[in-house]
């Protein structure tokens, strides 16, 4: 209840650092909006460790489980040394049956298993690593492209990266947190790697589970490729720069 009422203001907030952009005063707003941002984070970070301590205490929630050894290897080839998978737990959410979400180093699950999907496990790995390398302020952020673009499935809302481009962020690191954790999802999941001979075109394909991410520079014959199902353009660019940038983070 608490995020979803400074989840509110932040709406309106946002609505007018918004309209204070299209005055043209772009620095101030900016400047602004990361205050805000950094002060909303850090909030919604103690609500929410206070909720899960309160959880824990009435013995509502458990200590979660640490990732099996293939789930860090999935992590390991996608974000190499930008993350240690060593720290991130898995808890079973009992309050809320429908997603998955993630707060700090722990992914809360709706399966009583504690199980997880590899691509949702990249996604949220990727608020993990937000976490680790923008602070909470990651947390605000998320939630105000959730209130500000809506999670309904269709284009344009928070998880389309396709509409940041749109809307002219062309950098990774320039996506809302959402479209930026989908995007690394997808291509892990649509992500090809094609195998070439002499000519120009791939003998062959193999595609999905995280194969964009297996490829090295000095992988001569094998060619990574990115065409996204969203609209089935090729965004193989766009994705080894926000893979780089991704890693380029100790
Ligand atoms: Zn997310």
């Amino acid at each position: 209840m608490m995020a979803g009422t400074i989840g509110s203001s932040m709406g309106v907030l946002i609505f007018l650092l918004d309209t204070v952009f299209s005055l043209s005063i772009k620095p101030v707003a900016k400047g602004l909006l990361q205050l805000v941002n950094t002060i909303a984070g850090g909030t919604i970070s103690i609500v929410g460790n206070m909720l899960v301590l309160i959880a824990r205490v009435m013995g509502l929630l458990n200590e979660g489980r640490l990732l099996r050894v293939e789930e860090k290897n999935i992590l390991q080839e996608v974000f190499q040394a930008s993350l240690d998978p060593k720290k991130i737990t898995i808890a079973y959410f009992p309050f809320w049956h429908k997603y998955f979400f993630t707060l700090h180093n722990t992914i809360y699950s709706p399966h009583k298993d504690q199980s997880i999907p590899p691509h949702l496990l990249v996604h949220e790995s990727v608020h993990v690593w937000q976490y680790h390398h923008e602070g909470t302020k990651y947390l605000a952020e998320a939630l105000l492209a959730q209130i500000q673009y809506g999670i309904k499935n269709i284009p344009g809302n928070a998880y389309d990266w396709t509409a940041e481009l749109s809307r002219g962020k062309t950098d990774w690191g320039n996506f809302n947190k959402e479209a930026a954790a989908k995007l690394i999802e997808e291509i892990w999941k649509e992500g090809e790697a094609c195998i070439l001979s002499n000519e120009a075109e791939p003998v062959e394909v193999e595609n999905g589970c995280g194969v964009f991410f297996r490829m090295s520079a000095e992988d001569y014959n094998r060619k990574p490729r990115f065409i996204s199902k969203r609209n089935h353009q090729d965004y193989t660019d766009l994705a080894i720069e926000s893979m780089l940038m991704l890693r380029s983070k100790k």
